[in-house]
């Protein structure tokens, strides 16, 4: 992407150049160079994305095809997306500033949705039911109708496909609502879904700002259920503007999430795997590891080798594929930054790599990564999620210690364990209050299969594997009665 990008908004499969809204930027946060423009939407392509939407899903061919013919599609889609991954993985680092390899994980990843749910859309089934002589019920699975993403800047790509492909494969028209800091891949992701022959309306893209064009479309009447991924705040802004129409939603929102180093963990394998639940795209990540409960024995040992780690990283732009990029914004920097005077307030902070010094980066949104130590988990660095990479470290005595510290938040989105004990990895992970429990690991990669999704502030209703399809149908029941005379 050597050239500016201009995203349009795109309504049944027609492109708008201008939105009522005005003109949108997006800058490349490596460099604080303008990548994109954007036309942002106001109330009259809101109503246009709608109704085209509607139109689609009421009267369009979706729902009429065989489910195997739409299966075909979003498999024509997955792999269109591979073919491109090149151009789209570089388009997205410039964009989001993530590393190379992060930014194929995306494509790839979405690739796997679309592969999945194509694969799904003919096992949607209902169940029959007994009721006993003379009668039959049974239940079908119909599409839930309009389904709107609201999608937030730090997975651009995927977080699109993650909700969009088991919304097309249960039988719904989408319309898709990217961050205004990153809206350069999804037009990506259009262009792919017109060229695999998605019909007209089906899908649509509003690009613009979440306080008029997310809030109008949240209200409006012609969705029938929104797929918000996002922070807390604007989830519950999302929450009222679903609940004045009364419709659905699943909400994918932040974490804090804990992850237990027990003294038997194999160090050498364990503690890359700590380091990347926190650094990982700078840290901007919602399951993101931020606070390590290890136990006393090792604390300092832990501490040390951690440090060592975290020294040794090279920054720099996304597109250089280095150890870390930038964080997404400069505003966003400044919030991140704010969190080191709070760490040294609640404990002791320790930093690792330097900041890059080439003079082209000089206005990049770089931070040092982190360690906090001597901070109790009731501090505000335990408790808040700071979406930027920085690792609190808190020593246990037992494992009942770790739990309740591990459970002892306001959030309950991923826990990781590790050690060599079974028992004991089963045991805790039992007891935590958290949607997935990933034991000698943190992600699994390329995991669509399994269901995704949050405790606590972390969300409700569950992306991915089969249970995410679940969101975006109806459950309709028949009943019979035929008695033979
Ligand atoms: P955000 O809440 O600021 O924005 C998310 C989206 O909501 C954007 O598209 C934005 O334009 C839109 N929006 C803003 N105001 C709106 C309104 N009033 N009505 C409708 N839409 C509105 O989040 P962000 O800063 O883009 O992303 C970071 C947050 O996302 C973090 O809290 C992170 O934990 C969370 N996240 C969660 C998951 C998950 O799966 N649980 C995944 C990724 C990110």
């Amino acid at each position: 992407m050597t050239d500016r990008a201009y995203i349009p908004i795109v309504v049944g499969n027609k492109v708008l150049n201008e939105g009522s809204d005005g003109v949108g930027q997006s800058f490349d946060p490596a460099t604080g160079v303008l990548v994109a423009e954007f036309a942002r939407a106001g109330a009259v392509e809101v109503d246009m994305a709608v109704a085209a939407a509607r139109e689609a899903f009421d009267n369009g061919p979706w729902r009429r095809m065989r489910p195997f013919e739409r299966g075909r599609i979003l498999h024509r889609i997955g792999e269109l997306m591979l073919q491109r991954r090149d151009e789209i993985a570089r388009k997205e680092s410039i964009d989001s500033g993530k590393p190379l390899r992060d930014s194929y994980w995306e494509v790839d990843c979405s690739a796997r949705f679309f592969e999945f749910y194509g694969g799904a859309a003919d096992k949607l089934h209902g169940s029959s039911i007994p009721l006993g002589p003379d009668w039959s019920d049974w239940t079908v699975k119909e599409a839930i109708g309009v389904s709107l993403h609201i999608i937030p800047w730090n997975y651009p790509f995927q977080l699109i496909a993650r909700g969009v492909a088991p919304a097309l494969a249960a039988g719904c028209a989408v319309i898709i609502k990217p961050s205004a800091d990153t809206p350069v891949t999804a037009y990506e992701f259009m262009k792919i879904c017109q060229e695999a022959g998605l019909p007209e309306g089906l899908v649509n893209l509003v690009n613009g700002r979440g306080s008029v064009a997310g809030d109008l479309l949240a209200r409006h009447k012609g969705v029938d259920q929104i797929t918000f991924t996002g922070s807390v705040p604007t989830g519950e802004r999302v929450l009222v503007a679903a609940a004045s129409h009364a419709i659905p939603c699943n909400m994918e929102l932040g974490g804090k999430s804990p992850q237990i180093l027990f003294a038997d963990a194999d160090l050498d394998k364990s503690l890359p795997i700590v380091a990347g639940g926190f650094l990982t795209h700078c840290g901007q990540v919602c399951n993101a590891g931020t606070r390590l409960f290890v136990e006393r024995s090792i604390h300092d040992r832990v501490v040390d080798k951690l440090h060592a780690r975290i020294s040794a990283m090279t920054l720099g732009a996304g597109v250089d594929d280095p150890d870390m990029g930038p964080l997404i914004s400069r505003a966003h920097k400044n919030d991140v930054e704010r969190y080191y005077d709070i760490a040294r307030k609640d404990g002791e902070l320790l930093l690792g790599a330097d900041l890059p010094k080439s003079a082209s980066l000089a206005e990049g949104a770089f931070v040092r990564p982190g360690l906090v130590i001597g901070a109790n988990n009731s501090t505000q660095i335990a408790r808040e999620e700071i979406f930027g990479p920085i690792l609190t470290v808190i020593p246990f005595d037992t494992a009942e210690e770790a739990v309740a510290g591990a459970n002892d938040s306001p959030f309950g989105l991923v826990a990781g364990i590790h050690t060599t004990n079974i028992n004991k990895a089963l045991g805790v992970g039992e007891k935590l209050r958290v949607g997935q429990v990933w034991i000698n690991a943190f992600g699994v990669g390329l995991d669509v299969e399994f269901p995704f999704g949050g405790f606590k502030l972390s969300g409700f209703g569950r992306e991915k594997g089969l249970e995410a399809l679940s969101a975006y149908q109806q459950v309709k029941n028949f009943a019979i009665h035929h008695p033979l005379a």
